[in-house]
């Protein structure tokens, strides 16, 4: 069995080649396209790629985020008519992403609308534990706690091969965590002692806080903000974290923390996200809708002026984490200037070049969006939720794995190191570009 990770870490996606019994399939193919031209990011090893589609019998995709996602219409448009696996909540997330993405793209997109629809149309839905036969090579999703419907993919020929795909180890808001999960679990007992496991390790060199921790810290900044009479504006993801935060400030009321006549809003495309999870709930550990639906109103574009200017005691979840998004930066604009006012990162990992970075560790007192100048007088404050293990919950699941080979990929070189010094004795791999045979 031949395994290549045909993704450098530095483009900041997934993609793994799998041949075996003279058969190819392919986990995942993301890549923050949008961002990058195509000459600039299929360079090396993905180029390949383009002249063995053929070859390929199945993709399976591990969870719907771009950096998984990205360039599967380029698959399509490069040839690929066979079917794309994933779990049932994956298909209008991804194809709802990627439109999302070429819609907001700085550069020239190199696939279009159609591309992403062709590739929606050849996306499969499989459940959990189910086994895809592609002639002699199964494949199996198990369930990785990251985002609705995320998963690891177990491959089982020659070899046995686990892809861990990015996943939490711990409880959140919405999901059990893969710790228990696993707790007790006959399944996870096919996955022991597998011949290769590929494991993420986003947050390989990082100590994450707990739930508990961070309801508090998110409680107490929002209720420290009412008091002041201002509003909490809250910055994040799309996809789980507006309900891992409308679940946290429910909490955080139940707790006597936040007062209970506190109104929370949800705008931007996480609301139109949040209605696909309440579809998808069965995906999460919350299986009641109105528990879900009761969290948050959303915000029609007419009442957006009248929310910003009335007195309420609110706080405003919006999508275009990093204030990437227009929504997220209309929200900004207007209530970065009043001292009152609370900012929210909900994000324990703010990239470089974005504008959120300047703002929390550039310590600037003024930003210019699309030309106007914006003073910034409202606290700025960062809850570091992530959907990623730290190294304590990556290391532990390797511990409970015990692989015979270890692959880590998917996180910085630091990461990497630093993860590496606590698995020793599995000597794992930690090279950017990755060809072995088992
Ligand atoms: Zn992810």
């Amino acid at each position: 069995m031949k395994i290549s990770v045909l993704s450098r870490d530095d483009v900041c996606g997934t993609a793994i080649l799998v041949e075996d019994k003279n058969k190819s399939i392919l986990v995942d193919f993301g890549l923050k396209v949008h961002e990058e031209e195509e000459g600039v990011i299929l360079g090396g090893a993905l180029k390949d790629l383009r002249n063995i589609v053929s070859k390929i019998k199945g993709v399976f995709i591990t969870h719907a985020h771009l950096d998984h996602t990205g360039a599967l219409p380029l698959l399509c448009k490069w040839g690929y008519d066979g079917f794309i696996y994933s779990t049932e909540p994956t298909r209008p997330l991804t194809k709802r992403l990627l439109l999302n993405s070429v819609k907001v793209s700085r550069n020239k997109p190199f696939f279009t609308v159609r591309d992403i629809l062709v590739a929606r149309e050849r996306m499969r839905a499989v459940r959990f534990f189910e086994e895809v036969d592609l002639s002699g090579i199964k494949v199996i999703f198990y369930s990785s706690e990251h985002i609705i419907g995320s998963a690891m993919v177990f491959i089982k020929g020659e070899k046995r091969v686990l892809i861990t795909s990015d996943f939490k180890w711990e409880k959140t808001m919405l999901h059990h965590g893969v710790q228990s999960k696993i707790a007790g679990s006959l399944i996870y007992e096919e996955l022991e002692r597998c011949d290769l496991m590929i494991m993420e390790s986003s947050y390989g060199n990082k100590r994450l806080q707990g739930l508990k921790e961070l309801t508090l810290k998110l409680s107490k900044e929002i209720s420290s903000t009412v008091d002041k009479g201002g509003t909490v504006l809250i910055v994040t993801g799309a996809i789980n974290k507006p309900a891992e935060v409308a679940l946290m400030i429910k909490r955080g009321v139940e707790k006597n923390i936040i007062p209970k006549h506190i109104k929370v809003y949800i705008d931007g495309l996480a609301a139109k996200f949040y209605d696909m999870l309440i579809t998808f709930r069965r995906f999460t550990r919350v299986k009641n809708s109105r528990v879900l639906s009761r969290a948050v109103k959303k915000v029609s574009l007419e009442e957006r002026e009248e929310l910003i200017s009335n007195n309420e005691p609110k706080v405003i979840i919006s999508s275009g984490e990093y204030l990437g998004g227009t929504t997220s930066l209309y929200y900004f604009k207007k209530l970065a200037q009043d001292p009152k006012n609370t900012i929210i990162f909900a994000s324990s990992n703010i990239p470089e070049g974005t504008l959120a970075h300047t703002i929390v560790y550039g310590k600037q007192h003024r930003v210019f969006i699309e030309g106007d100048s914006v003073r910034i007088n409202a606290r700025v404050v960062t809850i570091p939720i992530s959907l990623h293990s730290d190294y304590r919950g990556l290391v532990q699941f390797v511990k409970l794995i015990k692989p015979k080979k270890l692959v880590l990929i998917h996180g910085s070189k630091e990461s990497k190191e630093f993860l590496a010094r606590y698995l020793k004795n599995y000597d794992p791999v930690i090279a950017s570009e990755v060809r072995l045979k088992i």
